[in-house]
């Protein structure tokens, strides 16, 4: 019952993330005016705005006009649905589950914005920082001064990463945005996560590339933001973090 309810908060949740996707990079409000289609304005109903369902009732056209929905919608929602199953399934219904969703669902949005405008918003990742400190002292998975060090790790590991991104991809990839992202990572997760996440975000990241330059040839230059590489560090630290730390320190006993 509990799980069902958990997919349920994560659907809406997730319908409200791709309303942020879409407003955030235009700095327009995010609570007014309601859902309309992009292509004919027209506001959606209540019962076309139901997540992931409404999307394959509609077969992803608007009612009014059938111009195409992005695939985006019923992603997002999906994804935040699932998100939430599995946070309930590790924390229980406790105060951990809320900050960490709310961890999680920040994490989808920057990387789908990244993704579209190479860009990591601020008005996400800052108040992240924030809040993922507060979490520390309310909850038991993690102490204040692990959040603490992991902000400054995270916020000082940028030469690291950076040197390396540029001598994978030969250009200059990592902005400040990624540095808030990574401080942010720090202040949820800790300062051993945020070491973790550094080295899973650049091996997924190299990998990505190479396949990317042997399937579109040597000179490819298209600019692969390193947001969702982050992001995907972070929530594999998340989930497996203390098994794969673990896993590391037996092979080298
Ligand atoms: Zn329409």
């Amino acid at each position: 019952m509990l799980n069902i309810i958990s997919i349920i908060f994560g659907a809406l949740v997730g319908s409200f993330l791709n309303v942020c996707i879409f407003r955030l990079p235009n700095e327009e409000s995010i609570i007014w005016p309601g859902s309309h289609c992009p292509h004919c304005k027209k506001p959606i109903k209540f019962y076309d705005n139901i997540p992931v369902v409404s999307y394959f009732l509609l077969k992803g056209r608007c009612r009014y006009c059938k111009g195409s929905i992005s695939l985006q919608y019923p992603l997002v929602e999906g994804i935040t649905a699932l998100s939430s199953l599995f946070l309930i399934i590790k924390f229980g219904p406790s105060l951990s589950y809320l900050f960490y969703f709310a961890f999680v669902a920040a994490l989808i949005v920057i990387t789908v914005i990244d993704l579209y405008h190479q860009i990591i918003p601020d008005v996400i990742s800052l108040p992240g920082i924030g809040v993922g400190l507060l979490a520390s002292l309310l909850i038991p998975q993690i102490t204040f001064s692990n959040s603490l060090i992991g902000v400054l790790l995270g916020g000082g590991s940028l030469f690291i990463v950076a040197t390396f991104y540029q001598w994978l991809f030969k250009r200059e990839g990592m902005g400040g945005g990624d540095i808030k992202l990574l401080a942010m990572i720090g202040a949820f997760l800790g300062w051993k996560a945020v070491l973790l996440t550094i080295l899973l975000s650049s091996l997924i990241g190299s990998v990505t590339g190479i396949l990317m330059m042997v399937a579109k040839g040597k000179d490819f230059k298209y600019a692969i933001p390193f947001g969702p590489f982050l992001s995907l560090g972070a929530v594999i630290s998340l989930f497996y973090g203390e098994e794969i730390v673990r896993w590391y320190l037996y092979l080298n006993r």
